[in-house]
C-alpha cells in the first residue's frame, strides 16, 4: 500500500520526513508530494480557523491514500478546534500540527513530542480510510482524542483488535 503525505502550505520539514519514514515502514510504501497551497476558500474569518473538511476535499485522489499535513489551526462542523479528518473508507486524511506543538500549551518548542504526536494522529486518521471507527481502549491509537493529554496518553500503533479487523480486510501491517 502507498500512502503519499500532501504538504499543506509550508509545513515543518523534519516532521514530514519522520513520518514518511514511519508511515514508510508500517504500509509499505511512503512518498511527499510537492506542496500545495491552502485554499483560501477554507479560511473562516470569524473564527480565525480554517475548515478541516473543506481542506480534506480539496486534496488530490493519488496513491492509495493521500495524507493531508497542515501547520494552520482546523476545525470541522461545531467542534472548536481537530487535530484531524478523513473520509471513512475513502481516500483522503488530513491533519494538522498546531494544536500538537508543546507551544500551544505554553511550553518550550519539542520536536520528539511533535513528531510522535504527528505520527499517532496520521495513523489515526489513516486508520478511519481503512475503515477503523473509533476504539474504546485509551492506549489504542484509534481511540477518540478530546485533548493533547488523550493524544499523549495513547500509543501511535493500532491495538490487537484493530489490527485484526484490517486483518480480516485482508490488509496486512508491519506494526
Ligand atoms: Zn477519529
Ligand atoms: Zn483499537
Amino acid at each position: 500500500m502507498k500512502i503519499c503525505i500532501q504538504p499543506v502550505g509550508d509545513v515543518d520539514d523534519e516532521i514530514l520526513k519522520f513520518l514518511k519514514k514511519k508511515l514508510g515502514d508500517v504500509f509499505g510504501a511512503c512518498e511527499i508530494l510537492p506542496k500545495m497551497d491552502i485554499p483560501t476558500y477554507a479560511y473562516n474569518f470569524n473564527r480565525g480557523q480554517f475548515n478541516s473538511t473543506l481542506i480534506l476535499k480539496s486534496l488530490p485522489k493519488v496513491c492509495d491514500i493521500v495524507l493531508g499535513v497542515a501547520e494552520v489551526d482546523i476545525y470541522a462542523d461545531n467542534l472548536n478546534f481537530v487535530f484531524g479528518e478523513a473520509e471513512l473508507l475513502g481516500k483522503r486524511a488530513l491533519i494538522s500540527l498546531a494544536r500538537l506543538r508543546p507551544e500551544i500549551y505554553g511550553l518550550p518548542p519539542n520536536k520528539d513530542i511533535l513528531k510522535i504526536r504527528a505520527l499517532k494522529e496520521a495513523m489515526h486518521e489513516i486508520g478511519h480510510v481503512l475503515g477503523l471507527t473509533h476504539c474504546e481502549n485509551k492506549r489504542c491509537v484509534m481511540s477518540f482524542s478530546n485533548s493533547i493529554i488523550d493524544v499523549d496518553l495513547k500509543d501511535w500503533k493500532y491495538c490487537e483488535k484493530c489490527l485484526k479487523k484490517l486483518r480480516d480486510r485482508g490488509i496486512y501491517l508491519k506494526i
